[in-house]
């Protein structure tokens, strides 16, 4: 397929690369992305965007008024690495000891950084605004809702917004996006079975948590699929249990501590009533007390439909219909949903597996790396994207 937009774009990718492993060689976590920030700011301001730093603590955006008058579109990348050490021996590996880029967001600011190099000569020619999201913390801290709580959504409104993140399960030079539900509410809950500890020879006279956990633990992998439509989803995962101190002595108490996931609200709710009842019922059941917490998380991210479309038809329009995939929700989570609770928009994957290479391994693996020509494909990606919404006609 022709393409003069790619060649101009692919004139950006050394500089892409250079950021991006400058990026990666100094990971920071979230809220603390600071040189990152000012990285960042640099460049935005090298493009003569709006910048106003110091939202949501490192977060920062940039605004580009295009001269003729037309709606807003923003686009967002996150900014915070994770806390592991990296196995890559890569000239370009992180250089911090404990931190780690391992879920591609150094990749996801250098292509946002490249649509803006892109449209930063284009002012006379855009119509409407394009805002440059960068956020803190998706890694649990929910930087894109404190984010949106700090306005970041306003002056001036905006009216679409688009995320994407690099997805190894798909090869480099793919695009995945989903119709609707795109990623699950993220909550997590602690459970204490509270009971009476003793020697292990007198059970007779202890209450027995761990006895107690073990029929709850059972129990608990039953919920999803007696009490939950097997045409809905949802997974309760226990990932830690804590409990006891010798092989010869019965605790006073054990601790659960899990994650329970979903798709949607009705679920979402189902999930957790039903794991309190469970507990409640077994506790009582051994004559014991217990504790039960429960946090909600991210929620559902729910794409709109229709910006889902715009995102794969203005994506096959460059790369073909045959590259361009809908994938079915994934169990994760993804703090971009705080942004679609607010406006529409929609949040699609960039494959940046290249088994060749032996870019083949998962998010947090401490052996995750891209193949850098999602640098250049996100950028036209991007610009295809923003430029169908404020329906521009492409320049290359
Ligand atoms: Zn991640
Ligand atoms: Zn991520």
């Amino acid at each position: 397929m022709e393409n003069a937009l790619r060649k101009r774009i692919d004139e950006m990718r050394g500089w892409l690369v250079e950021i991006r492993r400058e990026i990666h060689m100094r990971p920071e976590l979230g809220f603390e992305e600071f040189e990152t920030a000012n990285l960042v700011c640099k460049w935005l301001e090298k493009f003569d965007l709006k910048v106003k730093k110091g939202m949501a603590k490192t977060g920062l955006v940039g605004l580009l008024e295009g001269k003729r008058p037309g709606k807003t579109v923003a686009i967002r990348a996150d900014m915070d690495a994770l806390p592991l050490d990296e196995a890559n021996s890569v000239p370009y590996a992180s250089r911090i000891k404990g931190k780690m880029h391992a879920c591609g967001h150094d990749a996801h600011v250098a292509i946002l950084l490249g649509v803006a190099k892109y449209f930063s000569p284009l002012k006379d020619h855009v119509k409407g605004n394009i805002k440059w999201i960068f956020q803190p913390a998706e890694e649990g801290g929910a930087g894109g809702r404190v984010m949106a709580e700090e306005g970041v959504l306003e002056n001036p409104k905006v009216d679409a917004i688009f995320g994407a993140h690099v997805f190894p399960f798909l090869a480099v030079g793919r695009v995945g996006f989903y119709e609707k539900e795109g990623l699950a509410a993220t909550d997590r809950f602690t459970i204490k079975i509270i009971g009476k500890g003793g020697h292990a020879a007198t059970p007779h006279v202890t209450k027995d948590p761990i006895l107690a956990a073990g029929h709850l633990i059972s129990q608990i992998h039953s919920i999803v699929s007696r009490s939950i439509n097997p045409l809905e989803s949802g997974v309760i995962t226990i990932g830690k249990v804590k409990g006891g101190t010798a092989f010869n002595i019965i605790p006073d108490e054990v601790e659960l501590l899990g994650t329970v996931r979903s798709l949607n609200a009705q679920v979402r709710e189902e999930l957790k009533a039903r794991l309190e009842q469970v507990t409640r019922g077994i506790a009582s059941s051994f004559g014991m007390d217990y504790g039960f917490n429960y946090q909600y998380g991210y929620p559902v991210l729910v794409n709109d439909p229709e910006m889902s479309r715009l995102v794969a038809s203005a994506c096959s329009e460059g790369i073909g219909k045959e590259n361009v995939e809908l994938l079915k929700p994934s169990m994760g989570g993804e703090d971009f949903a705080y942004y679609l609770e607010r406006v529409p928009g929609a949040f699609f994957r960039l494959g940046c597996r290249n088994e060749e290479k032996g870019i083949v391994h998962p998010y947090h693996s401490s052996l995750f790396d891209v193949d850098e020509d999602v640098l250049p494909f996100g950028v036209e990606m991007f610009v295809r994207i923003v430029s169908r919404f404020l329906d521009l006609e492409m320049v290359a």
